[in-house]
């Protein structure tokens, strides 16, 4: 965390307009079910932008509690934010590969290992591992069918033929990545699995790796020799269409600043996008999209309030409409149809158990990976279960 952050969070809740809750025992269950499900293949983390928009801070600590050894990121940034939290023993990599001119001078300096996408990159390696005089491990990504990152199939010829460009690096893995591995019926998965296997038969021997969260669920040939899942830690449903296997990470609540009667004609927010056709009971809430709760979601999932008894006990939690435009620190819900209005100052749930990141990232016509990558900086987050 931040300085900020951490004085933040050290603030009293009362402060708090909004309140993120990472489950961390939830994501550590998340990682055994993984690794249940790769049948013991070994399980890398991927922790890449924040965890996931959760905190690497607070992730990568209770992964690697959990049994994960091996972690995956995609800056040098990220990576140096993981070397202040983990043992010296975590093998971190950087999938963007080495960056600027130098840059493996200071990933030597700070423990981080490269994925090397390019034959420029192998020599760049090579060389420092030469200069070093001993072998340097890094991973080497060969581009299978994304076209984004990893040796292109012409690089891949010219490595096959000339395999001392290896020379001095230790191929920890060969990685590939699958574009469509969230369909387990899409032809591309076993297109991308012969082109990789065919891939690492022209390479020197070593370790591989190409499954990532949807593709540790494709079965035994997908697995290799190490699993490389991130959103499905993180709660997101590996196997679209079917159940989801994850434990929810997250849950959301937005507090209720203000409730109001609309009576018709009025409307609600910019816009004028909902206007009352009967008198309206409005409940204001202190979150929007500054804070990732998407402005396209305007007018789209629910809210849910708990309801409380005459007693002030908590009864059960009732699903609200979501009305007007979400605007930058505010959205709105219509409560008329709640016996009583909930009161100003309690929370409601935006992300839980009535709503998951997939539920509510199909409201924003987007993946669970956009929402939870979209929350800000503004929560209160209180991680539990650490
Ligand atoms: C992000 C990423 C992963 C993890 O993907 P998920 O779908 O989140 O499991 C694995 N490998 C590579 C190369 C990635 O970029």
């Amino acid at each position: 965390m931040s300085a900020d952050s951490e004085a933040a969070a050290a603030r009293p809740e009362r402060l708090a307009g909004a309140l993120l809750t990472v489950d961390l025992a939830a994501l550590q269950a998340n990682y055994r079910r993984l690794v249940a499900e790769g049948a013991g293949t070994p399980v890398a983390a991927v922790v890449k932008a924040d965890a996931y928009g959760l905190g690497a801070e607070r992730a990568a600590p209770a992964l690697w509690q959990a049994g994960a050894r091996i972690f995956f990121v995609a800056l040098p940034d990220e990576a140096l934010v993981l070397r202040r939290v983990l043992p010296p023993e975590a093998e971190v990599y950087v999938l963007g590969g080495l960056f600027g001119a130098g840059a493996e001078r200071d990933y030597r300096a700070a423990g981080i290992r490269p994925v090397l996408n390019s034959l420029e990159e192998i020599a760049r390696w090579q060389r420092i591992a030469e200069a070093e005089g001993r072998p340097l491990a890094a991973c080497l990504h060969v581009d299978t069918g994304m076209s984004r990152l990893g040796l292109p199939p012409e690089e891949l010829a010219v490595l096959a033929a000339e395999p001392d460009r290896l020379a001095g690096i230790e191929l920890a893995y060969v990685i590939s990545h699958l574009a469509c591995g969230d369909w387990g019926g899409d032809p591309m998965n076993g297109e991308q699995l012969a082109a990789f296997r065919a891939a690492r038969e022209r390479l020197p021997a070593a370790p591989a790796s190409l499954a990532n969260s949807p593709g540790s669920f494709l079965g035994p040939d997908f697995r290799f020799d190490l699993l490389r899942p991130g959103a499905a830690l993180y709660g997101v449903n590996p196997t679209p269409g079917g159940a989801n296997p994850m434990a929810q990470v997250v849950r959301l609540q937005g507090r209720i600043l203000q409730v109001r009667v609309v009576d018709p004609p009025r409307s609600v927010g910019y816009g004028a996008a909902f206007r009352a056709a009967r008198r309206t009971v409005v409940a204001t809430v202190g979150l929007g999209y500054a804070d990732g709760f998407l402005r396209s979601l305007s007018g789209r999932p629910k809210a849910w309030v708990t309801t409380r008894t005459a007693g002030g006990k908590e009864g059960a939690a009732v699903a609200v409409p979501l009305v007007g435009r979400v605007s930058m620190d505010l959205i709105t819900l219509d409560v008329t149809d709640l016996v009583e209005a909930p009161p100003v100052g309690s929370f409601v749930d935006l992300l839980g158990p009535g709503q998951d990141v997939d539920a509510l990232a199909e409201a924003a016509g987007t993946i669970g990976y956009e929402i939870l990558t979209a929350l800000g900086g503004r929560y209160r987050r209180i991680y539990r279960g650490a």
